[in-house]
């Protein structure tokens, strides 16, 4: 994990937050590197999930709601974590994190269990009083159970059909940690997927298990390695307030097992909490029966920072390269992206920084950043250049050398077979969108 860290600081993916003054525990900064990848996650994630379907719509809902919202979820009153607190160093501990009655740091007496609301607090204006608190959201779902009539009635959606919603959350964590996998702001993709109320429980069996699956391709797609993720059933009696089932999927972190994403059956208990304490009538009117009634929900839930902590594990590799001398190799760290969410796509790398090559090389450059993420780099030799982009998971790198004047050629170099071709310039467009499709 250290070296996951360590490189990730190092090649601008990932930063300490606030780090000049000497940082905020837990809080991380995306890099330039880290911010492409972090987009083009949540881009491929739109595309499959909402601009590939033709039953699903995005929103984005406001962060702060009206707190009446996260009464009727049940958030005030439930959402909390059992804490515990040593005697001795005064550390605090989520109960179901830590074995027995003693302190992980100094082996002193913990305390009974009390229960913590999550919810981060602040103050609408200028006054800071009760009437004017609200929460951060901890989870986009809630905008998306509030807009159920609006975003209905204003797309003309017939069940089953589904919203999305991509945006940051927030939860005052007892225990954050693990790098990025758990912080008290962080990143959510969540699907609210609306059903008419199931006459069985095949109806909505069918429907979760197809988002299961669609989940376990998802991963596949953006390079989570598919033999470290896992299922768990959540059992009964640790299902949250509003689930029937919850699995949860889970990742070999290099910390262990825990908690990827999560796909719940909320039955209609948020629109149901919401028509009650609204005074609202948030059912749905069967076209067909003429019938109003309060549709059921699958939640698929997705966090994004843990999705760019399961790639980089996932697609980080260690393997040897030929050097410039004849049969020797080097360690090359490769890390092994699919080029979809490469934040860099394609190298552009002339031979010599010289004005005859380096000219034509940066309008060849300039001419695929249309289409592709580019990165021109004239600087050092091109072996530390080809490790370079290996090392920040560059599908391909496009050389010019003084030949390529001649016979308007270039050379394009594979990231992961390091083979090298050579392709006209005319050509390469084709080429590239053979190999990006
Ligand atoms: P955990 O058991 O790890 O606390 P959870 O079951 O409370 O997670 P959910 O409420 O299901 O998590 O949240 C949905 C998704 O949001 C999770 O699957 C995870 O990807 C992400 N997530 C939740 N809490 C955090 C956090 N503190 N930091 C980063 N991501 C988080």
């Amino acid at each position: 994990m250290e070296q996951l860290v360590a490189f990730a600081k190092r090649r601008g993916f990932i930063f300490p937050g606030s780090e000049i003054y000497g940082g905020l525990a837990n809080s991380w900064d995306y890099g330039p590197l880290g911010t492409e990848l972090r987009r083009a996650i949540k881009d491929a994630w739109w595309k499959r999930f909402v601009q590939g379907r033709g039953d699903m719509v995005g929103v984005e809902t406001a962060l702060l709601m009206n707190p009446k919202v996260w009464e009727a979820s049940g958030h005030l009153a439930t959402f909390n974590d059992p804490l515990v607190e040593c005697a001795k160093c005064k550390e605090r501990f989520r109960a179901d994190h830590v074995e027995g009655t003693v302190c992980p740091n100094c082996a002193g007496k913990l305390s009974e269990a009390r229960q913590f609301n999550l919810m981060m607090k602040t103050f609408l204006g200028p006054v800071e009083d009760a009437a004017n608190a609200v929460y951060f959201r901890p989870e986009t779902a809630q905008g998306m159970f509030v807009n159920f009539k609006n975003v209905q009635t204003s797309s003309r959606r017939r069940l089953p059909f589904g919203m999305a919603q991509v945006g940051k959350a927030f939860r005052n964590e007892i225990t954050p940690g693990n790098f990025i996998f758990r912080t008290r702001e962080f990143e959510q993709m969540e699907i609210e997927y609306f059903i008419a109320p199931p006459k069985s429980d095949k109806d909505w069996q069918k429907v979760f298990e197809h988002w299961l699956a669609d989940m376990h391709a998802w991963c596949v797609e953006v390079g989570i390695d598919a033999k470290r993720v896992h299922e768990l059933e959540v059992p009964k009696d640790e299902l949250a307030h509003y689930s029937k089932r919850t699995v949860d999927l889970e990742f070999d972190y290099p910390f262990g097992r825990k908690e990827l994403y999560g796909i719940a059956y909320r039955t209609d208990f948020d629109l149901k909490n919401h028509m009650e304490k609204s005074g609202e009538d948030l059912r749905y009117l069967d076209p067909e029966t003429n019938e109003k009634v309060l549709p059921h929900v699958i939640e698929p839930t997705f966090g994004v920072d843990r999705t760019v902590l399961a790639v980089l594990a996932s697609c980080y590799d260690e393997d040897k390269a030929p050097t410039a001398e004849e049969g020797e190799s080097e360690a090359r760290v490769v890390l092994r992206l699919p080029k979809k969410i490469a934040p860099v796509q394609i190298a552009v790398l002339p031979l010599s920084k010289k004005i005859e090559l380096s000219g034509p090389c940066q309008e060849l450059a300039q001419s695929l950043r249309g289409q592709y993420r580019v990165e021109y780099d004239e600087t050092q030799s091109i072996g530390k250049r080809y490790r370079r982009q290996d090392e920040i998971g560059t599908p391909y790198c496009v050389t010019m050398d003084f030949d390529s004047l001649e016979d308007k050629k270039v050379t394009v170099r594979d990231r992961d077979t390091m083979s090298q071709e050579r392709v006209a310039i005319a050509d390469l467009s084709a080429y590239l969108t053979e190999r990006f499709a």
